[in-house]
Protein backbone atom coordinates (compact mmCIF):
# COMPACT_ATOMS: atom_id res chain seq x y z
CA UNK A 1 0.00 0.00 0.00
CA UNK A 2 1.33 3.27 -0.78
CA UNK A 3 0.09 5.66 1.85
CA UNK A 4 -1.12 4.73 5.17
CA UNK A 5 -4.28 6.96 5.38
CA UNK A 6 -7.46 6.43 5.85
CA UNK A 7 -7.94 4.16 2.22
CA UNK A 8 -4.24 2.82 2.42
CA UNK A 9 -5.42 1.40 6.37
CA UNK A 10 -8.77 0.28 5.04
CA UNK A 11 -6.90 -1.62 2.00
CA UNK A 12 -4.51 -3.20 4.23
CA UNK A 13 -7.20 -4.52 6.46
CA UNK A 14 -8.56 -6.17 3.13
CA UNK A 15 -5.38 -7.30 1.81
CA UNK A 16 -3.93 -9.14 4.64
CA UNK A 17 -7.50 -11.09 5.70
CA UNK A 18 -7.36 -12.12 1.80
CA UNK A 19 -3.91 -13.67 3.29
CA UNK A 20 -1.46 -10.93 1.43
CA UNK A 21 1.68 -10.74 3.38
CA UNK A 22 1.18 -6.74 3.44
CA UNK A 23 3.29 -3.67 3.61
CA UNK A 24 2.10 -0.02 4.19
CA UNK A 25 4.28 3.02 3.22
CA UNK A 26 3.76 6.03 4.59
CA UNK A 27 5.37 9.44 3.66
CA UNK A 28 4.36 11.33 7.27
CA UNK A 29 6.58 10.82 10.26
CA UNK A 30 3.59 11.66 12.41
CA UNK A 31 1.07 10.29 13.31
CA UNK A 32 -2.14 11.35 11.12
CA UNK A 33 -4.74 11.52 13.76
CA UNK A 34 -4.49 15.55 13.12
CA UNK A 35 -5.33 15.98 9.27
CA UNK A 36 -9.01 16.41 9.26
CA UNK A 37 -11.20 17.83 11.97
CA UNK A 38 -15.05 15.95 11.09
CA UNK A 39 -16.12 13.69 8.94
CA UNK A 40 -19.39 12.27 8.31
CA UNK A 41 -20.44 8.84 7.34
CA UNK A 42 -23.98 7.31 6.38
CA UNK A 43 -24.78 5.28 9.46
CA UNK A 44 -25.74 2.33 7.10
CA UNK A 45 -21.82 2.43 5.89
CA UNK A 46 -20.54 2.83 9.99
CA UNK A 47 -22.56 -0.24 10.87
CA UNK A 48 -21.12 -2.00 7.99
CA UNK A 49 -18.16 -1.17 9.09
CA UNK A 50 -18.42 -2.15 12.47
CA UNK A 51 -19.79 -5.69 11.43
CA UNK A 52 -16.69 -6.30 9.58
CA UNK A 53 -14.10 -5.08 12.04
CA UNK A 54 -12.66 -2.03 10.29
CA UNK A 55 -13.66 0.04 12.75
CA UNK A 56 -13.88 -0.69 16.80
CA UNK A 57 -17.52 -0.59 18.81
CA UNK A 58 -15.28 1.57 21.34
CA UNK A 59 -14.88 4.24 18.26
CA UNK A 60 -16.35 7.34 19.40
CA UNK A 61 -19.10 8.53 17.14
CA UNK A 62 -22.22 11.67 17.65
CA UNK A 63 -25.28 10.35 15.57
CA UNK A 64 -28.00 12.47 15.18
CA UNK A 65 -30.80 11.96 12.96
CA UNK A 66 -32.32 15.23 12.00
CA UNK A 67 -30.81 18.19 9.36
CA UNK A 68 -31.98 21.75 10.36
CA UNK A 69 -31.95 24.45 7.49
CA UNK A 70 -31.74 27.76 8.97
CA UNK A 71 -30.86 31.26 7.29
CA UNK A 72 -30.86 34.97 8.38
CA UNK A 73 -34.45 37.11 9.36
CA UNK A 74 -34.93 39.19 6.62
CA UNK A 75 -33.27 41.98 7.47
CA UNK A 76 -31.99 41.39 10.50
CA UNK A 77 -29.25 39.04 12.00
CA UNK A 78 -31.44 36.64 14.08
CA UNK A 79 -31.50 33.21 12.86
CA UNK A 80 -34.83 31.56 11.60
CA UNK A 81 -35.43 28.02 10.95
CA UNK A 82 -36.52 27.12 6.95
CA UNK A 83 -36.90 23.69 7.50
CA UNK A 84 -36.50 20.70 8.96
CA UNK A 85 -35.88 17.05 7.75
CA UNK A 86 -35.35 13.42 8.74
CA UNK A 87 -31.70 13.25 7.91
CA UNK A 88 -29.48 10.50 10.06
CA UNK A 89 -25.86 11.08 9.71
CA UNK A 90 -22.52 9.37 12.11
CA UNK A 91 -20.22 12.44 12.48
CA UNK A 92 -16.90 11.34 13.47
CA UNK A 93 -13.79 12.94 14.64
CA UNK A 94 -10.93 12.06 11.68
CA UNK A 95 -8.52 11.29 13.67
CA UNK A 96 -10.56 8.99 15.69
CA UNK A 97 -11.48 7.23 12.98
CA UNK A 98 -7.71 6.91 11.14
CA UNK A 99 -7.11 5.38 14.45
CA UNK A 100 -9.30 2.85 14.82
CA UNK A 101 -8.30 1.67 11.54
CA UNK A 102 -4.69 1.87 11.78
CA UNK A 103 -5.43 -0.67 15.48
CA UNK A 104 -7.34 -2.81 12.59
CA UNK A 105 -4.52 -3.28 10.45
CA UNK A 106 -2.66 -4.69 13.58
CA UNK A 107 0.63 -6.53 12.90
CA UNK A 108 1.48 -5.47 9.12
CA UNK A 109 4.57 -3.84 7.98
CA UNK A 110 3.81 0.27 8.53
CA UNK A 111 6.48 1.90 7.47
CA UNK A 112 6.36 5.56 8.76
CA UNK A 113 8.12 8.19 7.42
CA UNK A 114 8.93 6.52 3.89
CA UNK A 115 8.05 8.27 1.16
CA UNK A 116 7.90 5.88 -1.86
CA UNK A 117 10.08 7.60 -4.82
CA UNK A 118 9.00 5.05 -7.71
CA UNK A 119 7.60 1.75 -8.76
CA UNK A 120 9.21 -0.02 -11.37
CA UNK A 121 9.25 -3.63 -12.53
CA UNK A 122 11.44 -6.22 -12.33
CA UNK A 123 12.75 -8.42 -14.65
CA UNK A 124 10.12 -11.49 -13.94
CA UNK A 125 7.18 -8.57 -14.59
CA UNK A 126 6.84 -7.68 -10.26
CA UNK A 127 6.10 -4.55 -9.60
CA UNK A 128 9.54 -2.73 -7.38
CA UNK A 129 8.57 -0.14 -5.45
CA UNK A 130 11.59 1.94 -4.06
CA UNK A 131 12.24 4.50 -1.27
CA UNK A 132 15.51 6.42 0.23
CA UNK A 133 15.98 2.95 1.97
CA UNK A 134 14.76 0.01 0.00
CA UNK A 135 14.36 -1.38 -3.07
CA UNK A 136 11.13 -4.16 -2.52
CA UNK A 137 9.57 -6.33 -5.08
CA UNK A 138 5.15 -7.02 -4.44
CA UNK A 139 2.85 -8.52 -6.62
CA UNK A 140 0.43 -6.13 -6.29
CA UNK A 141 0.47 -2.47 -5.51
CA UNK A 142 -2.29 -0.14 -3.91
CA UNK A 143 -2.37 3.50 -4.79
CA UNK A 144 -3.88 5.04 -1.83
CA UNK A 145 -1.74 8.28 -2.13
CA UNK A 146 -4.34 10.74 -2.06
CA UNK A 147 -5.56 13.77 -4.42
CA UNK A 148 -2.00 14.05 -5.85
CA UNK A 149 -1.33 10.59 -6.57
CA UNK A 150 2.04 9.62 -7.39
CA UNK A 151 0.72 6.37 -8.43
CA UNK A 152 -1.85 7.65 -10.51
CA UNK A 153 0.80 9.70 -12.64
CA UNK A 154 2.56 6.57 -13.11
CA UNK A 155 -0.56 4.11 -14.07
CA UNK A 156 -1.99 7.27 -16.06
CA UNK A 157 0.22 10.14 -16.94
CA UNK A 158 -2.51 11.19 -19.71
CA UNK A 159 -4.53 11.94 -16.72
CA UNK A 160 -5.32 15.65 -15.62
CA UNK A 161 -6.82 15.78 -12.39
CA UNK A 162 -8.84 18.91 -11.96
CA UNK A 163 -9.79 20.83 -8.79
CA UNK A 164 -13.65 21.06 -8.35
CA UNK A 165 -14.68 24.98 -8.46
CA UNK A 166 -15.04 25.25 -5.19
CA UNK A 167 -12.99 25.25 -1.51
CA UNK A 168 -13.62 24.08 1.90
CA UNK A 169 -12.90 25.51 4.59
CA UNK A 170 -13.15 23.45 7.81
CA UNK A 171 -13.02 24.25 11.32
CA UNK A 172 -13.68 22.21 14.85
CA UNK A 173 -13.73 24.36 18.01
CA UNK A 174 -13.86 23.07 21.60
CA UNK A 175 -17.58 23.19 23.22
CA UNK A 176 -16.45 25.88 25.84
CA UNK A 177 -15.92 28.61 22.95
CA UNK A 178 -18.82 29.16 21.80
CA UNK A 179 -20.11 29.03 25.80
CA UNK A 180 -22.42 32.10 25.31
CA UNK A 181 -24.51 30.26 22.43
CA UNK A 182 -26.53 27.54 24.62
CA UNK A 183 -29.12 27.87 21.74
CA UNK A 184 -26.77 26.63 19.12
CA UNK A 185 -25.78 23.90 21.08
CA UNK A 186 -28.90 22.75 22.23
CA UNK A 187 -29.98 21.99 18.63
CA UNK A 188 -26.80 20.70 17.87
CA UNK A 189 -27.28 17.91 20.31
CA UNK A 190 -30.13 16.75 18.36
CA UNK A 191 -29.20 17.57 14.83
CA UNK A 192 -27.08 18.95 12.24
CA UNK A 193 -27.48 22.18 10.67
CA UNK A 194 -27.14 23.32 7.02
CA UNK A 195 -26.75 27.56 5.88
CA UNK A 196 -27.10 28.92 2.28
CA UNK A 197 -25.37 31.84 1.30
CA UNK A 198 -25.40 32.42 -2.67
CA UNK A 199 -22.84 30.03 -4.46
CA UNK A 200 -22.38 27.62 -1.28
CA UNK A 201 -23.26 26.73 1.69
CA UNK A 202 -22.32 25.78 5.41
CA UNK A 203 -22.90 22.60 7.84
CA UNK A 204 -22.24 22.17 11.60
CA UNK A 205 -22.10 19.36 13.88
CA UNK A 206 -20.50 18.02 16.36
CA UNK A 207 -17.90 15.40 17.00
CA UNK A 208 -16.44 13.23 19.65
CA UNK A 209 -13.71 15.11 20.86
CA UNK A 210 -9.83 13.16 21.54
CA UNK A 211 -7.74 12.33 23.87
CA UNK A 212 -6.43 15.34 24.31
CA UNK A 213 -9.84 17.42 24.02
CA UNK A 214 -12.37 18.42 26.83
CA UNK A 215 -11.90 15.93 29.55
CA UNK A 216 -10.36 13.34 27.37
CA UNK A 217 -13.29 10.93 27.55
CA UNK A 218 -14.50 8.81 24.81
CA UNK A 219 -18.56 9.91 26.42
CA UNK A 220 -21.07 12.12 24.89
CA UNK A 221 -19.93 14.95 27.34
CA UNK A 222 -16.58 14.95 25.51
CA UNK A 223 -17.68 17.10 21.62
CA UNK A 224 -16.10 19.35 19.47
CA UNK A 225 -17.97 21.94 17.20
CA UNK A 226 -17.54 21.19 13.58
CA UNK A 227 -18.02 23.27 10.73
CA UNK A 228 -16.85 22.78 6.86
CA UNK A 229 -17.96 26.34 4.62
CA UNK A 230 -18.34 24.87 1.00
CA UNK A 231 -17.68 28.78 -1.02
CA UNK A 232 -15.72 29.84 -4.07
CA UNK A 233 -13.80 32.66 -2.76
CA UNK A 234 -12.53 34.89 -5.69
CA UNK A 235 -9.44 34.33 -6.95
CA UNK A 236 -6.57 35.09 -4.97
CA UNK A 237 -8.69 35.80 -2.17
CA UNK A 238 -7.61 34.58 1.09
CA UNK A 239 -9.58 31.84 1.79
CA UNK A 240 -9.73 32.39 5.80
CA UNK A 241 -10.69 36.46 5.96
CA UNK A 242 -13.21 35.75 2.51
CA UNK A 243 -14.99 32.97 5.18
CA UNK A 244 -15.26 34.85 7.87
CA UNK A 245 -16.52 38.25 6.08
CA UNK A 246 -19.08 35.44 4.45
CA UNK A 247 -20.27 34.35 7.16
CA UNK A 248 -20.66 38.12 8.95
CA UNK A 249 -22.31 38.44 5.40
CA UNK A 250 -24.81 36.02 4.99
CA UNK A 251 -25.08 33.99 8.42
CA UNK A 252 -27.43 34.20 11.81
CA UNK A 253 -25.16 36.20 13.94
CA UNK A 254 -24.69 33.37 16.13
CA UNK A 255 -23.29 31.38 13.70
CA UNK A 256 -21.06 33.43 11.98
CA UNK A 257 -19.32 34.00 15.83
CA UNK A 258 -19.02 30.14 15.94
CA UNK A 259 -17.09 30.35 12.10
CA UNK A 260 -14.79 33.67 13.25
CA UNK A 261 -13.71 31.73 16.68
CA UNK A 262 -11.59 28.96 14.31
CA UNK A 263 -11.04 27.72 10.83
CA UNK A 264 -8.61 25.27 8.77
CA UNK A 265 -8.09 25.17 4.85
CA UNK A 266 -8.95 21.45 3.71
C1 LIG B 1 -16.89 13.58 -1.26
C2 LIG B 1 -15.84 13.75 -0.20
C3 LIG B 1 -16.25 14.10 1.08
C4 LIG B 1 -15.31 14.26 2.07
N1 LIG B 1 -15.71 14.59 3.32
C5 LIG B 1 -14.79 14.74 4.29
C6 LIG B 1 -15.16 15.03 5.63
O1 LIG B 1 -16.34 15.12 5.96
N2 LIG B 1 -14.18 15.22 6.54
C7 LIG B 1 -12.85 15.08 6.21
O2 LIG B 1 -11.98 15.21 7.08
N3 LIG B 1 -12.50 14.81 4.95
C8 LIG B 1 -13.42 14.63 4.01
N4 LIG B 1 -13.05 14.34 2.75
C9 LIG B 1 -11.68 14.24 2.46
C10 LIG B 1 -11.18 12.81 2.66
O3 LIG B 1 -11.87 12.13 3.61
C11 LIG B 1 -9.80 12.93 3.16
O4 LIG B 1 -9.06 13.59 2.19
C12 LIG B 1 -9.20 11.55 3.42
O5 LIG B 1 -8.09 11.73 4.24
C13 LIG B 1 -8.82 10.83 2.15
O6 LIG B 1 -8.16 9.64 2.52
P1 LIG B 1 -7.11 8.97 1.59
O7 LIG B 1 -6.52 7.84 2.38
O8 LIG B 1 -7.69 8.66 0.26
O9 LIG B 1 -6.01 10.08 1.26
P2 LIG B 1 -5.12 10.96 2.21
O10 LIG B 1 -5.71 11.12 3.55
O11 LIG B 1 -4.75 12.18 1.43
O12 LIG B 1 -3.84 10.06 2.39
C14 LIG B 1 -2.86 9.83 1.41
C15 LIG B 1 -1.64 9.32 2.16
O13 LIG B 1 -0.65 8.95 1.24
C16 LIG B 1 0.60 9.39 1.75
N5 LIG B 1 1.48 9.52 0.59
C17 LIG B 1 1.37 10.37 -0.44
N6 LIG B 1 2.36 10.18 -1.31
C18 LIG B 1 3.11 9.17 -0.81
C19 LIG B 1 4.29 8.52 -1.26
N7 LIG B 1 4.89 8.86 -2.40
N8 LIG B 1 4.79 7.53 -0.49
C20 LIG B 1 4.19 7.15 0.67
N9 LIG B 1 3.07 7.75 1.13
C21 LIG B 1 2.55 8.74 0.40
C22 LIG B 1 0.30 10.72 2.42
O14 LIG B 1 1.28 11.08 3.38
C23 LIG B 1 -1.04 10.41 3.06
O15 LIG B 1 -0.94 9.93 4.38
C24 LIG B 1 -13.95 14.12 1.76
C25 LIG B 1 -13.55 13.77 0.47
C26 LIG B 1 -14.48 13.59 -0.50
C27 LIG B 1 -14.03 13.21 -1.89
Amino acid sequence: MIGGSIAGCAAAVAGSRAGADVTVYERSEAELQDRGFGIVIPPGLHAELLGSGYLDAAMPTAPVGTRVWLTRQPGGRSVRELARQRSPVTPCNWGLLWRSLRASVGAVRYLRGQPVTSVGRDGAGRAVITTARSEEPYDVVVGADGHASATRRLLAPGLRPEPAPYAVWRGAIPLGAPAGRPRELELLRDAWVTLGFPGGHGIFYLIPGGPRDGDGSTGPGNRLLAYAIYGRPPEGAEPGPYVHELAREHFPAAWADIVARGGRRA
